[in-house]
C-alpha cells in the first residue's frame, strides 16, 4: 500500500512525505513556485494556475499572446538560475543578429523570466520574413 508522487512519480510507502524526494504528500498540493505574474506587457501578464503549473521547470515555455504578439516565455527560479545564467546571456547576446528573435531577460527577487519573441511575427515595416541570415 503506498501512494504516487506527483513529484518524482514513484511509489512512497509514507503517505506523508515522499520516500524518494521527500516531498508533502498532505494537504493542498505546494503552489507552483512561478509568479502568478509575468512581467510581458508593461502592465504584467496574469498567468493561471495551470501556466504556472507549466512553468515550473526552465525548459517548459508557454506561448503568451501580449499587446498583440505571440512570446515563448520561461521562467528560472532563482535556485536554478546559476546553471542556465550563462545560456540566457549568450541568448541575450545574440539579439544582434537579426536572424534571431528577440530575447528578453527579466530578473525578481524568485527568479527569471526569459521572454522570446515567437513567430509569426507580424512586422509593420515589412521586414522580409524569409532569408536565412549570414
Ligand atoms: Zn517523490
Amino acid at each position: 500500500m503506498g501512494i504516487v508522487c506527483p513529484e518524482c512519480g514513484q511509489a512512497s510507502r509514507d503517505l506523508e512525505f515522499c520516500d524518494h524526494c521527500n516531498r508533502d504528500l498532505n494537504g493542498p498540493p505546494a503552489a507552483p513556485p512561478v509568479p502568478s505574474r509575468c512581467p510581458l506587457s508593461a502592465a504584467g501578464i496574469e498567468l493561471t494556475p495551470e501556466q504556472q503549473a507549466a512553468l515550473s521547470r526552465p525548459e517548459a515555455l508557454l506561448l503568451i499572446e501580449a499587446d498583440g504578439a505571440w512570446q515563448r516565455i520561461h521562467w528560472i527560479d532563482r535556485e536554478t538560475l546559476p546553471l542556465w545564467s550563462a545560456r540566457l546571456r549568450e541568448r541575450i547576446a545574440k539579439n544582434s543578429l537579426r536572424c534571431l528573435p528577440q530575447a528578453r531577460l527579466v530578473e525578481e527577487d524568485a527568479g527569471a523570466w526569459m521572454m522570446v519573441d515567437a513567430v509569426p511575427l507580424r512586422r509593420a515595416d515589412g521586414a522580409p520574413e524569409k532569408g536565412t541570415g549570414p
